[in-house]
């Protein structure tokens, strides 16, 4: 299979991307972490694994940052494998917190880095917060041992609880939450994230394709998940995460179903997000179920 790479940018989010050769759940993967979010790999480190692993086409797409793309570009044509712009967006739907990765978006698009700005700005608010109250509970300088060589990258609450086992403050990452972090404990502070409508019209103005991810991991029961879909595709959403690491026998013929019924297209991904966690891995994803319209055929030049 050849996949054509046109030379003139080193991201994609032009059409067509690629030849006509058939991509396979085997061959793609459309979200997977690195360092520049929760990951425990360089974006370069994620590319090579990616494609050791037999992905052709690869998104990285880092929790509310686009900083890794410029150098899993670089190793992506170094390792023959076509990179598509990505970012999994955090948003609430109806209460619910739901996850929409962006994909094959212009990465100079201004608004689009504007709105990330601001997506880091609220992670950063809440993580001091957090760590006020703790100061307040005799835990002081959480925020500080995190710091270290992170680049700006706003701690997330599970790092956050990690930095307090280091500092002795709790036995467990469990105990953290269990005492200072979880619902209703001293130290919570609810994330308010913008609306998935909102994080639609960004993706779709910088010229890319919205998803839902892990729709499985929302809790949220037949009837809520397809209303999340209808209006999803009524805010101008294009597809739905119907295959993906850990899911429960059958889970993707329910989730295709389901899209198909709304217009939405199929969408894949590992969610990798460290070598450790072998369950989320690259070449790992099973089949499309029957039926499913793959998100990147649209992305391919028409066969004629
Ligand atoms: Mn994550
Ligand atoms: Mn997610
Ligand atoms: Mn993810």
């Amino acid at each position: 299979m050849v996949l054509e790479i046109d030379s003139g940018s080193h991201i994609h989010h032009r059409q067509p991307l690629f030849g006509k050769g058939i991509l396979t759940t085997a061959t793609v993967d459309l979200h997977c972490h690195s360092r520049c979010s929760d990951g425990s790999l360089s974006p370069s480190e994620v590319v090579q694994r990616a494609a050791s692993r037999g992905i052709k086409a690869l998104a990285l797409t880092d929790h509310d940052t686009v900083a890794g793309l410029a150098e899993a570009a670089v190793a992506a044509q170094q390792n023959d494998l076509v990179l598509i712009s990505g970012c999994e967006f955090s948003c609430q739907w109806r209460g619910a917190g739901v996850h929409i990765v962006g994909l094959n978006f212009d990465v100079s698009n201004l608004e689009l880095q504007q709105f990330l700005r601001q997506q880091r700005l609220l992670r950063w608010e809440r993580a001091i917060c957090i760590g006020e109250k703790l100061s307040a509970r005799k835990c002081p300088g959480v925020l500080a041992q995190i710091g270290r060589d992170r680049d700006g990258v706003p701690p997330s609450r599970p790092e956050i609880a990690q930095a307090m086992v280091a500092m002795g403050y709790v036995k467990s990452i469990q105990e953290a939450f269990r005492l200072y972090l979880g619902a209703g404990k001293v130290a919570e502070v609810p994330q308010i994230w913008p609306s998935c409508e909102e994080v639609v019209a960004v993706v779709k103005d910088a010229g890319g394709a919205a998803v839902i991810a892990h729709p499985g991991r929302y809790k949220l029961g037949g009837t809520k998940l397809r209303t999340l879909f209808s209006e999803f595709k009524e805010a101008g959403g294009d597809a739905v995460e119907v295959v993906y690491c850990g899911q429960k026998q059958g889970e993707a013929l329910t989730l295709s179903t389901y899209a198909s019924r709304f217009g939405l297209k199929a969408s894949v991904g590992s969610d990798f997000h460290s070598p450790e966690f072998g369950w989320a891995d690259f070449g790992r994803l099973g089949p499309l179920p029957k039926g499913a319209v793959a998100l990147w055929t649209a992305w391919q030049e028409p066969s004629c």
